[in-house]
């Protein structure tokens, strides 16, 4: 599952539901939110890999995490 892989903790910034493409290969974590992209099927900025839509929590502001 790539859900919750992200140990990061984030405290007390208010998360909100948004699309995001999230990059299929498992060794990376390059992920963009839909509103923030320009093309139907955009490839990962990171390692160029396809990207897959889901359905993240995010702090409002947050546009891209390279982590
Ligand atoms: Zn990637």
């Amino acid at each position: 599952m790539a859900f919750m892989r992200s140990k990061q903790q984030i405290e007390e910034i208010p998360l909100y539901e948004m699309k995001v493409w999230s990059c299929d290969n498992d060794e990376c974590n390059g992920w963009m939110r839909q509103d923030f992209s320009f093309s139907e099927q955009p490839t990962c900025p990171l390692c160029q890999s396809r990207m897959t839509q889901e359905t993240r929590m995010l702090p409002e502001l947050a546009h891209y995490i390279n982590s």
